[in-house]
């Protein structure tokens, strides 16, 4: 027994019995309340009747415009788009051409702003495809490419964009055509994108960026695919980067290819930077400051490109999480030091209850090897549902390989997988989830910046339907798939015994803790087949008993577990079924009992 009390057992009936679960969302008002803030601040501010003023937040409402689209690709998804000015040349040129009428009958400033925006959208695509297959500088340097390109094609296609003497920026109708009103009517459309990239970064769109970004083999293990999910971003970021191009030129009366330098790109990324990784809000401060504080302190205008270039490096070396981490008070609560993982296997009912379909896994003549080395060499498997089955063996002998080969990370060159009647599609992660194949990783991939139960989630997100609208949109399906998900994570969390740390940031959980944090994520996929690898591993004797109990409970829900643990005693407590491995081939399979017997199973590992 830890030092700790252990919780009281009758807990473990089920949900009914008095368990209080925390709420899915905590503290909705104190996310609100700054944004309300700023809203009010902005709405107050035609009152100073001081139209400079009202250029400088006409312009700051415009940036936020494109970096709300831009944070989720940079601080969301991890990409280094450091070119995106490219949007707002695109954007500029594309609705000051159409409504001047240069290469069409003038269009009203309404409609070319719409065709800005689908300009902009497919731009974004062409800009993002790259990221799909480049990392970080490779695809950073695509980005600027195109901001060159754009601007070079404004200077040489001089009949229609007025090359290097430019163009005269649309004019919106009344009552948008005064100062203040241009500046309602930026507000207003940043407003909107703030809602929007808020509504998408808590949805599970904006959960599956970040753990794209963190934790990619997570997410393919969660059945998030990264193509269709990186464009739909582009096509937002790209429509709502031209659109303030748009008002932009708008705001400028006239554009010329030199208005748009690599210092407002720079701008645009460090407001993303300096705001904090997967916030909505650091962003948001982020570019308000870049935008008036030059405006406030005139001799610091001059010298721009010195100030981000200062405020990055501060940013980098004194506090990497940015706004977002600094304004992030609730995380400053110190945790309880002494916490004990006390799960309910009682609750797993409610979690996967009436999942099982009752097929075996089976592996049959696996071959895998890395160049020379057969990593695995014709080993077959059947794990049954409803059973334990442990994979043991020596380090090196080819564990962790069987199980990425059942994920489908790797693609083995001989034999077969199948799970009941399914053949299993080779080296397709993504598809497992589908399956309800889960697992948990060697060493736990979780994103420490989101919460525990914002990982939890992430796990059952492949089985919603709203799209991406409808979560920027806040739909009433989407509501209704969030606040369930949410429900089922805290069960889930209940089971595992962490439900008091729903809300806690991850990267400030012990290790034993991020394990089971893993197994929960595991859970919410109803999980068929459960792949655990070694997840005792760093765990104190009492953690193991109970996460035995916890593994046993699972199987006894009808999931097929495969269990790779060093733990003898674990395995042999909890396991139906044994497979040793040795060298990637099956040295032994049987019960325990037979393994215990197997004389050179046990003269190699069990020390008789
Ligand atoms: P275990 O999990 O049983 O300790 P692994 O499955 O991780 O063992 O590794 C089995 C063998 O395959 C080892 O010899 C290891 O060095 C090799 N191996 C595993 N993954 C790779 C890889 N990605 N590239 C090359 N060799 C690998
Ligand atoms: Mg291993």
């Amino acid at each position: 027994m830890t030092m700790n009390a252990p919780r009281d057992l009758s807990l473990d009936k089920g949900l009914d019995n008095g368990l209080v679960l925390p709420a899915p969302s905590e503290g909705v008002i104190f996310h609100l309340l700054p944004f309300a803030g700023l809203l009010v601040l902005a709405l107050l501010l035609p009152l100073t009747g001081n139209e400079y003023w009202a250029l400088i937040a006409t312009r700051a409402a415009t940036y936020w415009t494109l970096v709300s689209g831009l944070n989720l690709i940079i601080g969301y998804a991890g990409q280094l788009a450091i070119g995106y000015v490219a949007l707002l040349t695109l954007g500029a040129y594309t609705t000051s051409v159409l409504v001047a009428g240069n290469v069409s009958p003038p269009l009203h400033p309404f409609l070319a702003l719409a065709c800005a925006a689908v300009v902009g959208a497919v731009a974004g695509v062409i800009i993002g495809l790259p990221a799909l297959r480049l990392r970080t500088f490779y695809f950073a340097m695509t980005t600027l490419g195109f901001a060159t390109i754009v601007t070079q094609i404004a200077l040489a296609w001089q009949n229609v964009t007025g090359g290097g003497i430019g163009l005269p920026g649309p004019m919106l109708p009344a009552p948008f055509d005064t100062a203040w009103g241009l500046y309602y009517f930026c507000l207003a459309i940043a407003v909107l994108c703030t809602v929007m990239t808020a509504n998408l970064g808590r949805s599970r769109f904006g959960r599956a960026l970040i753990v794209v970004r963190d934790a990619e083999v997570a997410a393919e293990a969660s059945g998030i695919s990264k193509p269709g999910l990186f464009v739909a971003v582009f096509i937002f970021a790209g429509a709502v980067g031209a659109i303030a191009g748009g008002l932009f030129a708008t705001l400028q009366t006239y554009i010329t290819p030199d208005a748009f330098t690599f210092d407002l790109s720079l701008l645009f990324f460090i407001a993303v930077l300096i705001g904090g990784r997967g916030s909505i809000l650091g962003p948001l401060l982020g570019t308000l400051i870049l935008t008036v504080l030059p405006e406030i302190a005139a001799p610091l205008a001059a010298w721009s490109t010195f100030l981000y270039a200062g405020l990055l490096l501060v940013i980098v070396l004194a506090m990497p999480g940015g706004i977002a981490a600094l304004i992030d008070f609730r995380n400053r609560k110190p945790l309880e030091k002494h916490r004990a993982i006390v799960p309910r296997p009682g609750l797993l009912g409610s979690v996967i209850g009436g999942a099982a379909h009752g097929d075996h896994l089976k592996l049959a003549g696996i071959v895998l090897a890395f160049g020379g080395v057969r990593a695995i060499d014709g080993v077959d498997l059947d794990v049954a549902p409803g059973q334990v089955h442990g994979l043991i063996g020596p380090n090196g002998s080819g564990k962790t390989t069987t199980l990425n080969v059942i994920s489908g990370y790797y693609k083995p060159e001989e034999g077969s997988l199948a799970l009941g009647d399914t053949v299993l599609p080779q080296g397709r992660p993504v598809l497992r989830a589908g399956l309800r194949i889960a697992r948990t990783f060697q060493t736990p991939r979780i994103v420490g910046e989101a919460s525990v139960l914002q990982n939890v989630m992430i796990g059952g997100g492949f089985a919603a339907r709203a799209g991406f609208l409808e979560a920027l949109l806040w739909l009433p399906r989407q509501r209704r798939e969030e606040k369930a998900l949410a429900e089922a994570g805290l069960r889930a969390l209940a089971a595992v015994g962490l439900e008091n740390l729903a809300h806690v940031r991850s990267d400030r959980l012990q290790h034993s803790e991020l394990r089971f944090v893993e197994i929960a994520r595991a859970l919410m996929l109803k999980p068929a087949v459960l792949l655990l690898d070694e997840p005792a591993a760093g765990l104190s004797p009492d953690e193991i008993e109970r996460l035995g109990a916890l593994i046993k409970a699972v199987s006894r829900q009808g999931t097929a577990v495969l269990l790779v643990e060093h733990h003898a005693d674990l395995i042999f407590d909890i396991c139906d079924h044994i497979t040793v491995l040795n060298l990637g081939k099956v040295l032994a399979s049987g019960t325990p009992a037979d393994i215990r017997a197997h004389k050179e199973v046990v003269s190699a590992y069990l020390g008789a």
